[in-house]
């Protein structure tokens, strides 16, 4: 049997007539950027989210960007992060100019807010940038109760977590600024690169200057901003897209625990933090010290394709290194033995049984 890590051939062949229409729309009007299609979309990412205001963005990664610029971070700031996430959320710090200072990790694989060490009240970062890592969110009660002590803005990387709730509540609007990826892979996919951020109505306004040259109106321009814009093309896919999300998302929920159910005790099982609702981005287990490595050479001679999110913190790659002030010892440690499943809506109980008799058959011999 052969198993990929993603297939998302299913989520086009459920939308193909109505996606095929968009897009052949698109093209016939030749409608490929900004205008009435954006905001058609904005607005159905507030509708889903419950957000006041939503800028579409051209990437998760610019998104980041201009959320950063937008609640004022720049040189000579320090931003708080996590090293254990894709490489986007450290490179936006860097990129507007900050300097990231990476916190370790807690048990959900979040910022772990009792680790702040030599933490000096005289000083506290412009602002915290935390992840949603695998799709849930941390206690974001806590974060907030923390930021609002020392006036920091905080934001939130949600690549991984568009459709996850905190306490009932959709990821969105729970901190200032929330971004959003929908790079193919993520929760709800385009068919190429494009993002969001959410948030109240002054700060998007910002972030809408940041996205489009910086400019205010057609030719006044404010600030020093980019061109990060979102494609009408991808805009209309990822609408269509979201009409099935919470069906593709209950689905993959059923399979992911199914999937703890049956590994419990044989690896480490992720953990569903009890104020969330857990969108499993990826499916990750945590394997036995020194095991990882030789488990996933194991399952791919079975067929069976997976992936690490991620293998190298973020503070120890070579383009980052000069930010690694402190050991992170979970997050390093965390990185080793970390491995992710094939985890899709349209994972068949035959393909999952079948992963889950070869991992128990590795550790049994
Ligand atoms: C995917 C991802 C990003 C970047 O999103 P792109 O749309 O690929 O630019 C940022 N942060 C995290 C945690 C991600 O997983």
């Amino acid at each position: 049997m052969k198993i990929p890590f993603v297939n998302l051939h299913p989520q086009y062949n459920e939308c193909k007539k109505d996606i095929d229409s968009a897009i052949k729309n698109i093209i016939k009007n030749s409608d490929f950027i900004t205008g009435p299609t954006v905001e058609k979309f904005e607005k159905a990412i507030c509708d889903y989210t419950g957000a006041e205001a939503c800028a579409s963005i051209g990437s998760g990664t610019n998104a980041l960007v201009c959320a950063l610029r937008a609640v004022g971070v720049d040189e000579c700031d320090t931003v708080w992060t996590v090293g254990h996430t894709f490489v986007s959320t450290t490179e936006a710090i860097v990129n507007v100019g900050a300097r990231p200072v990476f916190i370790d990790i807690d048990e959900y694989y979040h910022m772990d807010l009792e680790q702040i060490k030599d933490f000096n009240p005289d000083c506290p970062p412009a602002a915290i940038l935390f992840v949603d890592l695998y799709g849930q969110t941390p206690d974001i009660d806590k974060l907030k109760r923390f930021a609002k002590k020392y006036k920091i803005k905080l934001i939130e990387d949600a690549a991984q977590s568009f459709g996850s709730e905190y306490k009932g509540k959709k990821v969105g609007s729970l901190v200032d600024l929330t971004c959003f990826s929908f790079n193919p892979v993520k929760n709800l996919g385009a068919m190429g690169d494009a993002g969001a951020v959410t948030g109240n109505k002054i700060l998007i306004d910002k972030v809408r200057m940041y996205r489009d040259h910086g400019r205010k109106t057609k030719f006044e321009y404010d600030t020093v901003g980019y061109n990060a814009r979102i494609d009408n093309l991808q805009a209309v896919v990822i609408q269509e897209k979201l009409k099935k999300l919470d069906k593709w998302t209950k689905e993959k929920r059923k399979i992911c625990q199914r999937y703890t159910k049956k590994l419990n005790g044989i690896v480490k099982t992720p953990k569903e933090a009890p104020w969330s609702y857990h969108t499993y981005y990826v499916y990750v287990i945590e394997t036995p010290k020194g095991t990882r490595d030789k488990l996933q050479k194991f399952l791919k001679g079975k067929g069976i394709s997976t992936n690490i999110h991620y293998k190298f913190p973020t503070h120890t790659t070579k383009a980052f290194k000069e930010y690694n002030w402190w050991p992170l010892p979970r997050t390093e440690y965390v990185c080793k033995n970390i491995l992710s499943l094939p985890c899709y809506h349209t994972l068949t109980k035959q393909q999952q049984d079948y992963i889950i008799k070869n991992i128990k058959d590795f550790y049994a011999n």
